[in-house]
């Protein structure tokens, strides 16, 4: 059975890349039937921050992205944090230690300092591996009885991979194929630390075994990692999971990686939520900003994956059913904000009038404004030129603020002399009307004016701005109709006097 797992570690506000993995495992593990775990990698404890994991859970939930397994839902994996899982890794590193696949380092960070100082000023990096490690001070080095002595008198260790000299790695990935790496270019990285917790390497390859990850499908800068995990996989003698290293994400501009800045200096979100820092600094989130959960979901399936045809309108079900790893590109995907804020408009309307007109009396109240208005048949008329919940207000802000002022520009095209005349004419005309549908105040208005010979023009721009303030808005005999008769005329009326 297909098990996958989202594992991010809680070092703050889950980013777009972060949640464009867990998509995408998550969309992996449904179209095969499979699981989606949440595990918690929570082992540097430096890194930690309070809050972090309620964000993963809560921006997950608004993206209705489930998770089969996680803290709050034990699958017979459990626990899914590895901070309660840290008395089991170190009987791993052991073992390593016993085949001969690991060994204890007792150098100071003064001493490595010391060394990469050394190499820098000779215009090398200094790697801990097969090349020096003899020259080093750990286990390899030192005779066992040695060794144990340091250890005896409580001197700091680490543990960290030996990793093999002089042989050629062969790895495949399913998005980039096969992968060849010389293993002396590798450092020997540490698996155990000296505060008695594990790195991420160690914890993450013991745990994807224990909770039998069956695909490790994560974000590309893990790559230069695949190679350690690989052979770690090979020292313990268990299979590996398959490997797919997601494309990085890229600013809309230029060719870096997309960063929790770039939100700030093009002027988007890139996190789901908004992330309250705790000096009080707000990252903005998509939800806040107004957006849809399916806008967001759709954008993020498109950064990497394409469904091979013109399609770009995905619910969760259809992704879930055209996904498929192998139409992930390599290169880098390009953030595009601007097609972003389309899937946004794509979706709001689909939303039923009656949800928006919830929506948007929840902004009519914050604004402090209360109407008789009958909101939902507004929200319907206005809502294809809308993006955003907010955009209905923008565009229709008229319908509950009487015009104050108009338009100076379109004033002086629309207000000639005469039009007084011709707009009390019209009040009278819609005074008399029994039936105040849009359909049978544009009959009776429009009859009139041709019964008058007059241009169209002449009555309906003034009537409009009478109305609406600007020259913007549905059709006009709709926005009659909206206010009612009485606010209508009311609005005619202080126009022309
Ligand atoms: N804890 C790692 C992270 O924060 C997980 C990487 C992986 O999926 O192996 O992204």
């Amino acid at each position: 059975k297909v098990r996958v797992r989202f594992a991010p570690s809680p070092t703050g506000p889950l980013h777009i890349g972060g949640v464009r993995t867990a998509l995408f495992n998550y969309l992996f593990a449904k179209k095969h039937g499979g699981d989606f775990i949440l595990r918690i990698e929570d082992t540097d404890q430096t890194r930690y921050v309070e809050g972090a994991e309620n964000y993963i859970m809560e921006a997950m939930n608004w993206l209705h992205i489930p998770f089969d397994e996680s803290p709050s839902k034990d699958g017979g994996y459990g626990p899914y944090r590895q901070s309660e899982r840290k008395d089991l890794y170190l009987k791993y590193a052991d073992d390593l230690i016993a085949s001969g696949n690991a060994y204890y380092a007792f150098d100071t960070a003064d001493a490595l300092n010391e060394h990469r100082a050394n190499h820098e000023d000779q215009g090398k990096t200094f790697i801990y591996n097969w090349h020096n490690r003899l020259k080093l001070t750990n286990s390899l080095a030192l005779s066992v009885e040695e060794t144990q002595a340091k250890i005896n008198a409580g001197e700091p260790y680490v543990i960290r991979f030996k990793s093999p000299q002089g042989e050629t790695l062969h790895m495949k990935d399913i998005i980039r194929g096969g992968i060849t790496i010389d293993t002396n270019v590798l450092d020997d990285k540490v698996l155990f630390k000296s505060d008695g917790m594990p790195t991420y390497h160690l914890a993450n390859i013991v745990d994807d075994h224990l909770m039998k990850i069956t695909h490790v499908i994560r974000g590309e800068e893990w790559l230069p990692s695949m190679a350690l995990h690989v052979l770690l996989y090979k020292a313990f003698g268990w299979d590996a999971p398959q490997f797919a290293h997601l494309p990085l994400i890229l600013k809309p501009v230029g060719n870096g990686k997309l960063s929790k800045r770039d939100g700030d200096k093009f002027g988007f979100p890139v996190f789901p939520l908004n992330w309250n820092t705790a000096n009080g600094e707000v990252f903005p989130g998509y939800k806040e900003d107004g957006y849809l959960p399916e806008a967001v979901v759709n954008m993020l399936a498109f950064l990497g994956w394409n469904p091979g045809t013109e399609q770009e309108l995905f619910t969760l079900d259809q992704l879930i059913k055209d996904f498929d790893l192998a139409r992930v590109n390599k290169s880098g995907a390009k953030f595009d904000f601007e097609k972003t804020k389309w899937f946004q408009q794509q979706y709001l309307q689909e939303v039923d009038d009656e949800t928006l007109a919830i929506q948007f009396s929840k902004l009519l109240k914050d604004k402090g404004i209360t109407t008789s208005i009958n909101i939902v048949p507004i929200v319907a008329s206005l809502k294809e030129r809308a993006t955003f919940v907010q955009d209905i207000w923008d565009e229709g802000s008229f319908f509950f603020e009487r015009p104050t002022t108009y338009d100076e520009k379109a004033a002086g095209k629309a207000f000639k002399e005469g039009t007084a005349e011709i707009l009390s004419s019209v009040a009278t005309i819609i005074n008399g009307l029994n039936s105040f549908e849009s359909s049978h105040i544009s009959e009776a208005v429009k009859g009139w004016i041709t019964s008058q010979e007059m241009s169209f023009g002449k009555v309906m721009m003034p009537l409009r701005l009478t109305l609406v303030g600007e020259m913007k808005g549905p059709d006009v005999f709709e926005i009659a109709s909206l206010l009612g008769k009485e606010e209508t005329i009311a609005r005619i009326e202080q126009a022309v006097k």
